[in-house]
């Protein structure tokens, strides 16, 4: 018997969404070779190029009606655009997730994080316990070793917006679409 098509997302009455940075296509580029040349040494499933991005807050899924509630969150951020230099490729033992993310946090991104994380606590929302690891995924199911290693030249990520994210899980992995980006503003306290 055949089953019906699962219905559109937007059509769904529970959304699965998540805030990110997203990078533009000429850094994605990058990283995604990064993620190549990883790939000759570990194997694994290497993530789609227009796929690559970095998770700020894992909301997971809720009520659609509450998305206004989840946008009302993000409006109480204040963030200036900054520079996030990418300079380290690894992988986790734990999950086989080989990553690119950086050697120290910028204070930039450090607050960008820990206030939409309080801004979701205070609108009812689920919110991260575990410290947060700023780190884009390249690789999954990478069984090989990958001894750490520094990125040379590192990859000068420009950040200037973060976006909230439907996420659609498929059998040959998740599709995003982007349902809203917050720019920074020059000169906010952030
Ligand atoms: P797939 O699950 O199909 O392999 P995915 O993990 O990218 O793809 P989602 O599971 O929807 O898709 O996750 C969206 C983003 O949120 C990803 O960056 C993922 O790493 C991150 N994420 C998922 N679950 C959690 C979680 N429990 N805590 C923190 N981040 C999470
Ligand atoms: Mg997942």
């Amino acid at each position: 018997m055949t089953r019906p098509p699962d219905p559109a997302p937007a059509a769904r009455l529970r959304a699965r969404v998540f805030f990110a940075i997203w990078p533009a296509a000429v850094i994605a580029r990058r990283l995604h070779k990064e993620g190549e040349r990883a790939h000759g040494l570990t194997g694994g499933r290497r993530m789609r190029r227009d796929t690559l991005h970095l998770t700020l807050a894992f909301i997971g899924d809720i009520p659609r009606e509450r998305l206004d509630a989840l946008r009302a969150a993000a409006d109480k951020v204040a963030f200036a655009p900054f520079t996030f230099r990418v300079d380290r490729i690894a992988r986790w033992r734990h999950n086989h997730i080989v990553w690119a993310g950086a050697s120290g946090l910028p204070e930039e991104l450090e607050s960008l994080v820990t206030q939409l994380n309080s801004a979701l606590a205070d609108g009812g929302f689920p919110v991260e316990r575990r410290n947060f690891a700023a780190h884009v995924t390249l690789l999954r199911n990478a069984r090989g070793e990958l001894p750490a290693a520094e990125l040379a030249p590192p990859i000068e990520w420009p950040v200037g917006e973060f976006v909230l994210v439907e996420s659609d899980p498929r059998p040959e992995g998740a599709q995003y679409r982007v349902l809203q980006s917050w720019p920074g503003v020059f000169g906010s306290q952030s």
